[in-house]
């Protein structure tokens, strides 16, 4: 996951072998994910170990969220951490049982990597497989097609599948074809700078996540303060969902054009940015390419 990094405002698409061959993992995992998941009796916790032959221990685990044993065919997950994020870490295990029985894709990843890079391309993988198994394709369909890529399709997903604002987040973007940009915003303590005399105990609505669909090459950085009288803000501010022409707020201070839905939450604002399409040319595109 690409929350809490810091990742410019725009990235060059990276076409290197190696993101063929982890795309094509990630293509072959989210398969796995979803066979397992439609032969499930249902998506509650204790359905979801359904199609394993496994047992299911909550224990205290310290900062781990969870592990799966492959030679005593346990999961464990640590009974301390929130609910929902119980949820996503028995995905995340399960789909590591699902790899572990997948000698063609196992076999397939240690030919092309090795050491810390493979543990890495494992986890990530399985992210994947939990996001495919918790958000099945028919669901993410559903309400693409109901409400359109909007921050009210994100908030929809979220509590449909019952899943953080972020997983939620970067499976639509995944699968919404439209130039859209999707940000979780959230009212926060801004950072007192370093040299300050006081803590300021000031806070701000900021974005704590945000991704795009494939081709947008923009993304709104964590922290970046969303300005008072954009529609995120007065979202908030009146509880009431808006839709509107307005722009994204980047960081720098430039405003980028946009078609803005804001969707608040409790406390959070859901949204979405749908860029114009310029005829002949990607969205996103370097201005003067
Ligand atoms: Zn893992």
């Amino acid at each position: 996951m690409t929350q809490g990094r810091l990742p410019p405002e725009q990235t060059p698409p990276d076409l290197s072998p190696e993101t063929e061959a982890l795309a094509a993992a990630k293509r072959r995992m989210r398969e796995l994910a979803s066979e397992y998941a439609q032969k499930l009796p249902g998506l509650d916790t204790h359905s979801l170990m359904g199609g394993l032959d496994a047992s299911l221990t909550f224990i205290p685990m310290g900062d781990r969220d969870g592990a799966y044993d492959p030679e005593h065919r346990v999961v464990l997950i640590n009974s301390r951490i929130r609910p929902e994020r119980q949820r996503f870490t028995l995905a995340h295990e399960i789909s590591h049982a699902l790899l572990l029985g997948n000698d063609d894709l196992l076999s397939d990843l240690h030919d092309a990597y090795e050491g810390e890079r493979l543990e890495q391309v494992i986890e990530t993988l399985c992210n994947v497989g939990a996001a495919a198994i918790l958000m099945p394709e028919a669901l993410i369909r559903e309400v693409l097609t109901r409400f359109g890529p909007s921050g009210r399709a994100l908030a929809e997903l979220m509590r449909r599948a019952d899943v953080s604002a972020s997983s939620a987040l970067y499976a639509l973007a995944e699968r919404t074809d439209a130039p859209v940009l999707y940000a979780v915003c959230a009212v926060t303590r801004l950072d007192t700078e370093p040299g300050d005399e006081e803590p300021t105990n000031e806070k701000a609505l900021t974005v704590r996540v945000s991704g795009g669909a494939p081709g947008v090459k923009y993304s709104l950085r964590p922290g970046t303060v969303i300005p008072t009288d954009h529609p995120v803000a007065v979202a908030l501010e009146t509880h009431l969902p808006i839709t509107q022409e307005s722009y994204v707020p980047f960081r720098s201070g430039r405003r980028m054009p946009a078609y803005v839905d804001a969707f608040p939450d409790r406390q959070r604002v859901l949204a979405s940015f749908a860029f114009p399409v310029r005829p002949g040319k990607g969205v996103g595109d370097v201005p003067g390419d």
